[in-house]
């Protein structure tokens, strides 16, 4: 049994009961025992949340956790430390692994390596075809009685038609989302950031907004037909964005995801932080950043309520993969330990509803793939529930740099900045997971 853990004094903000207020919060045997206005420590030790906002732990649609196969990018173990460190206490880990978790055997395996590192809750997300290959189905059956809590192919899309249809009509019968990377690669083919004024300014091939729209539409025709769960991962552009608000409102079964990067950053970030440093190689991920226009109507979209969740797509990567051409650079941002601080910076300026936010990063993604199934509780503060809390200084602010950063990817085009939002303390199942100066005997 683990001790009890007062958490005292915070501004309480948990978005699925519409709780924001100054309350203290007392775990008890990994669940949430009280929540109230002023609790007696009674022998719980104390964690002074003071000028702390106190809220559920978040929760991460998309991370690449990197093990097996690319240790040398990242491990179970340091990026599950990253992940806690920006205040998430589940994270859904994406397949692009090698082996991939495309059998019953893999994803077993794969079990049992976070159930020896990760340091937050790790739940698998299994292939939807077998190797990621996009040819042939992978095992989803197996996939779905081993755990998986969603389907997908991330970092490629399922290009064929046929195929996701096919896939889309298991998925439903399995009633597991399918999380697609919506892209159609022949217009893509090459491109190394968004196609539009900066790419042919620097001279780069780009990725036209219609690879994204084409895909998304051709995925809730699909969605439409089978009535299947499509979840779309990290959307990026304003037309897309649309086609999503339509599939909603005629009442399918559509959710999705932005990224921190794309909310905060725009195409703009590829010419670098000085004006001697254009081609920043850390700007370059897939789906590409965009357009201002693209920032807003993503930015209006969160505040709104049609985007569903804010998801990291967290991509630590290794020096070398970043340190050579641009267009010979891998894709990818490090963004699991920024996530928070790029959020908190767009509330601060008033582009982003902090509540909504907050929202996105917790009750939203749960919804979005049931997480409540496999933890009762998750992304809330209900009283008898899961106790995954998070507590963060929205005032704090702190320098990004390689060795702030726990992750292995130190690929971020925020390196340098100074950020607003600090976790300070982070429980994982009621245990005091993570703590900077906050903790009392
Ligand atoms: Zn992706």
């Amino acid at each position: 049994m683990s001790e009890a853990l007062l958490v005292r004094g915070g501004r309480v903000i948990d978005p699925s009961s519409g709780m924001d207020d100054q309350f203290d919060v007392l775990l008890r045997n990994g669940a949430v025992e009280a929540i109230a206005p002023s609790i007696e420590p009674a022998g719980a030790r104390l964690i002074d949340a003071r000028g702390c906002i106190v809220t559920p732990g978040f929760v991460d649609l998309h991370t690449h956790l990197r093990e097996p196969g690319f240790e040398h990018k990242g491990t179970i173990a340091s990026e599950t430390r990253a992940a806690l460190r920006g205040g998430f206490t589940t994270v859904c880990a994406m397949p692009n692994t090698e082996p991939p978790p495309d059998s019953a055997t893999t994803v077993e395996a794969l079990m049992e390596r976070i159930a020896q590192d990760a340091a937050v809750r790790v739940l698998p997300i299994g292939c939807v075809t077998r190797g990621r290959s996009g040819r042939a189905l992978a095992e989803l059956g197996e996939l779905a009685a081993a755990g998986c809590i969603a389907l997908s192919d991330d970092g490629n899309p399922v290009a064929d038609g046929r195929l996701m249809r096919n896939a889309l009509h298991h998925a439903a019968a399995l009633d597991l989302p399918l999380s697609e990377h919506c892209d159609d690669p022949a217009l893509s083919a090459g491109g190394a950031m968004n196609e539009g004024r900066v790419s042919e300014r620097l001279g780069l091939p780009g990725q036209p907004v219609a690879a994204e729209v084409a895909a998304i539409a051709r995925n809730i025709a699909l969605c439409e037909e089978t009535g299947a769960r499509l979840h779309i991962a990290h959307i990026t552009t304003a037309r897309g964005l649309s086609l999503v608000a339509d599939a909603k409102a005629r009442g399918m079964r559509v959710t999705c995801e932005v990224t921190p990067s794309h909310l905060f950053l725009t195409e703009d970030a590829v010419f670098g932080n000085g004006p001697a440093s254009f081609y920043d190689t850390n700007a370059k991920v897939n789906p590409p950043l965009r357009t201002a226009a693209d920032r807003a109507a993503l930015l209006q979209g969160l505040n709104e309520g049609t985007i569903d969740a804010i998801a990291t797509d967290h991509a630590p990567h290794a020096v070398q993969d970043k340190l050579c051409e641009f267009d010979q650079a891998a894709f990818g941002i490090s963004c699991i330990e920024t996530a928070l601080s790029t959020v908190v910076s767009l509330a601060l300026r008033g582009e982003l509803d902090l509540v909504r936010a907050i929202a996105a990063l917790t009750i939203g993604p749960v919804r979005a793939f049931s997480i409540d199934r496999r933890i009762p509780g998750a992304g809330t503060l209900a009283v008898g529930r899961a106790a995954d809390v998070t507590l963060f200084d929205p005032a704090a602010r702190w320098q990004v740099a390689p060795d702030t950063l726990v992750s292995k990817g130190k690929n971020t085009p925020l390196l340098g900045r100074e950020l607003p939002g600090r976790v300070r303390a982070v429980i994982v199942r009621g245990e005091l997971a993570y703590s900077e100066e906050t903790v009392h005997a």
